[in-house]
């Protein structure tokens, strides 16, 4: 239902979830949170060739105020993906909310929408060993992104899209390129927002109006790779897409 990611120098967990408070007037039953490092240790760790540790998910039925109870005060990871979810495949339970995890804990996703093949890939998935912690449509997202996954997110998110009949605004991130954010839209909106320094993915831009009034709307069949500093929008044949900044100039 609703969508906010964020990279930048702040600690990520307060800027979602102050987000995901913002889109609570949409509606939904459950909601949560998934934060990666980028910081001293996980540079040095991936100088020996190890990988950072594994993403750090919070996540529980309820409202933004029960998320709120579980997510410490003081949880250093600077990028992270949140989401409050309107139930449509799958019951409210605390499993069933997003983000979901692939079985390594290495990519984390959150999505809006229904994916309407998602029987067929799940028997696909399982057929090949894959366990699901879930029973919502999503969850075959993330195991198909680490499946596709040869070193390049956007890529391995394009490949795995073009695997989805649906609905969807994707936000994705791997432990391994913890600066990063990645995000595809399919009928479900899906909005950057600029900032210094600073970036966010948004499913509505009440979600960021707060912290940046330049935005860049995705259209069905973008992808758009985020980092801090920068952003690069493609289309799903790769082909890179230079769009126009909009800037918000209306109060909330
Ligand atoms: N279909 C997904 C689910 O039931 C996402 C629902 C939503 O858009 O919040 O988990």
């Amino acid at each position: 239902c609703g969508i906010i990611g964020y990279c930048g120098p702040r600690r990520a967990a307060p800027v979602l979830v102050e987000g995901l408070k913002r889109l609570e007037y949409r509606g939904y039953d459950s909601a949560g949170i998934a934060l990666a490092r980028v910081d001293q240790q996980a540079s040095e760790t991936s100088e020996t060739g190890e990988e950072p540790g594994p993403l750090r998910v919070i996540k529980c039925k309820g409202k933004i105020k029960d998320l709120r109870a579980v997510v410490p005060a003081d949880l250093p990871e600077t990028t992270g993906i949140g989401h409050t979810r309107w139930a449509t495949h799958g019951e409210v339970t605390d499993e069933n909310a997003h983000p979901h995890l692939d079985s390594t804990e290495s990519f984390a996703i959150v999505h809006n929408g229904v994916i309407e093949n998602f029987h067929q890939l799940k028997d696909h998935l399982m057929a090949e060993g894959v366990e699901f912690r879930s029973e919502t449509d999503s969850e075959v997202i993330v195991h198909l992104l680490a499946r596709a996954y040869q070193g390049d997110l956007a890529a391995a998110l394009k490949a795995t899209v073009s695997l989805l009949k649906g609905t969807y605004g994707i936000v994705a991130m791997h432990r391994g390129e913890p600066g990063r954010l990645v995000g595809a839209r399919n009928g479900s909106p899906l909005v950057l927002g600029i900032g210094q320094g600073e970036m966010f993915l948004a499913s509505d831009t009440t979600a960021i109006l707060g912290h940046t009034r330049q935005v860049v709307y995705l259209e069905d069949g973008e992808v758009v790779s985020v980092t801090a500093d920068e952003y690069i929008t493609s289309d799903l044949r790769n082909r890179e897409i230079h769009k126009e900044v909009d800037h918000i100039g209306w109060e909330l």
